[in-house]
């Protein structure tokens, strides 16, 4: 069946849920036509290498889709937004070993603006084609606390009516997940429009990350 007709990249991913094979598999996902104008896909990554990773992912952070940075280095989160997040999760006191990065959607959807590629929100259908990737993820992963960086995360996981402005930095539930906590995305505390905007969005993800932990640190004791 064509990808335009109903696209899925079920039928793409592997029944073997381990990191590297999901790794691996997403780079010949045709599951959406989103593949076609991008370099590469971008899966999750944690930071660790195989000899130093904790035991357990603490957290596992969910974005919207890699940008222009992402597509071209193939990691997630390592442009502009990505510096940011590294700041904020060390002044969150975030051990960021114990931290999975990924994005709901793994390919670049953009459009040609001059020589620039400007980032383009993927449609609600290009969402639910790449879920299959993001809960083999989650799977793989096994994290204590799920956190949507951004509206595309949430709404993808809590549903399209959640709300960033009213429901951010509480636990939510999901059918078939871990707990869930939604949150800013570091690319709209980039976009503020004066720099007290900027910095009062970043005080507010800087919290919603500690209360995270908080959680984390809660589940530890029981
Ligand atoms: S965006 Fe997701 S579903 Fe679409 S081609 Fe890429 S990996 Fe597959």
């Amino acid at each position: 069946m064509p990808a335009s007709v109903h696209p899925s990249a079920a039928p793409f991913v592997p029944s073997e849920h381990s990191l590297p094979v999901l790794q691996s598999a997403v780079q010949a996902c045709q599951g959406c036509d989103l593949y076609r104008h991008a370099t590469q896909a971008v899966f999750g990554e944690v930071e660790a290498t195989l000899a130093t990773r904790a035991a357990k992912i603490d957290l596992m952070l969910i974005g919207e889709q890699p940008g222009d940075h992402e597509d071209k280095e193939g990691h997630p989160f390592v442009g502009p937004a990505g510096r940011l997040l590294d700041e904020c999760l060390e002044e969150a006191g975030i051990d960021r070993r114990k931290v999975y990065v990924t994005n709901t959607v793994k390919h670049f959807k953009w459009e040609p603006r001059g020589k620039l590629r400007l980032h383009k929100k993927p449609s609600m259908q290009e969402i639910r084609a790449c879920r299959p990737w993001l809960d083999a993820e989650v799977e793989a992963v096994e994290p204590r606390l799920i956190v949507c960086l951004g509206a595309t995360a949430a709404q993808s996981l809590l549903g399209p009516k959640f709300r960033i402005t009213q429901a951010h930095g509480k636990l939510e539930s999901a059918k078939h997940l871990p707990p869930v906590l939604a949150t800013l995305h570091p690319s709209a505390i980039l976009r503020a429009r004066t720099h007290e905007d900027r910095e009062r969005d970043r005080r507010i993800f800087v919290d919603d990350l500690r209360r995270a932990m908080a959680f984390v640190h809660r589940s530890d004791k029981k």
